[in-house]
């Protein structure tokens, strides 16, 4: 029997261009973790954090109260009980992405009350060490998309991730970090079928790793397996599925090669250790989604060291003179490798 939870608060991060969403819980004995989700969908009309808001009120207006009183010890029993409470909101997207900032932060206070790293209550430990590879912002031309990437290779990382959408974007950067560091490109779901197989040529000789979300994939799982069967390149995609079952449907029908799940989105940690298991019965590469440096983060790192499948992590990486509000740093590289965590909690070290 653990300790009955006192406190479930959010709390908003309400930067401009990078807001997040924090879940604080208490306990009865004092004992505090801390927890992230979703921060929404910005748009160019939205008031520096309020995209988070919808989230926001689903943890404080419908989940936070139920919360109280539950076994901090319980977070399965207490995961059941919110799906339960919030069936008719729709058990995908708000709901999901508010149970899992609730989830995150029961890992961390259960994690911290015995003074262990959260990938040790977790499960087995999978890796000792993983690459990053730094995630850049969208640039939208190939002089900054160059210096942002030759940045991030001084910072100490052997994989750069480009979110943008021209083939000669990519071969500048290619020629500008050259042969020897991972290069993914993240088309964020800006090309059509017949657009995607272009660029997928037109980028041939760069020696992509991945390309990202090259067409709207929302309910598009056919028209993914029917692209990766035309490309060379390995497929990725996931971050855009709301559950463990959106995420069996991608896998089960071939789309991908990757599978890029976001914790913050599908439901938490407690749902990771399944989706471990069916990265690896379905021979992709685990590479969960994360644009965050927080909480958000550190359950990627902890959750990628106990999954078999998992093969890099992604870090955001911002241009010159940007960075994000909150007061994490930014995890230490070792020959572009992030390694098993020793801090309690969902720390990085
Ligand atoms: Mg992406």
């Amino acid at each position: 029997m653990g300790v009955p939870l006192a406190s479930i608060e959010t709390q908003t991060i309400a930067d401009a261009n990078n807001p997040q969403l924090l879940v604080v819980v208490t306990d009865n004995n004092g004992n505090l973790g801390v927890g992230e989700t979703w921060w929404g969908t910005y748009q160019p009309t939205s008031q520096p954090g309020s995209p988070v808001k919808p989230i926001a009120s689903m943890i404080d207006d419908v989940l936070a109260p139920a919360c109280i009183g539950w076994d901090g010890d319980d977070i399965s029993g207490l995961g059941a009980h919110l799906h339960r409470l919030t069936y008719q909101y729709g058990p995908e997207g708000v709901t999901s992405a508010a149970i899992a900032g609730i989830d995150l932060a029961l890992w961390d206070l259960q994690a911290q009350i015995r003074g262990v790293p959260a990938a040790q209550l977790l499960g087995p430990r999978a890796h000792d060490r993983l690459p990053a590879y730094a995630s850049l912002d969208w640039l939208g031309n190939a002089a900054a998309a160059c210096v942002d990437a030759k940045r991030a290779v001084d910072a100490g990382f052997i994989g750069v991730k480009l979110h943008e959408a021209e083939a000669e974007i990519v071969l500048a950067v290619r020629k500008a970090i050259g042969p020897d560091i991972a290069l993914m490109v993240d088309l964020s779901a800006r090309l059509d079928d017949a657009e995607a197989v272009t660029l997928a040529e037109s980028v041939q000789r760069a020696g992509v790793t991945w390309l990202e979300e090259p067409i709207f994939p929302y309910r598009a799982h056919g028209r993914l397996a029917r692209l990766r069967a035309t490309i060379q390149q390995r497929l990725a995609a996931g971050e855009n599925e709301f559950s463990v079952a959106g995420i069996r449907r991608l896998l089960e029908s071939g789309a991908v090669d990757v599978l890029q799940p976001d914790i913050v989105k599908f439901g938490g940690l407690s749902a990771a250790n399944e989706l471990g298991r069916m990265a690896l019965e379905h021979q992709v590469w685990l590479c969960p989604h994360n644009f965050s440096l927080g909480p958000s983060l550190g359950a990627n790192i902890h959750w990628s060291m106990t999954a078999g499948a998992a093969a890099w992590i992604e870090v955001p990486f911002l241009s010159a003179g940007q960075r994000f509000a909150g007061s994490w740093d930014m995890p230490t590289l070792v020959d572009g490798y992030i390694h098993y965590p020793t801090t309690a909690g969902l720390g990085w070290d």
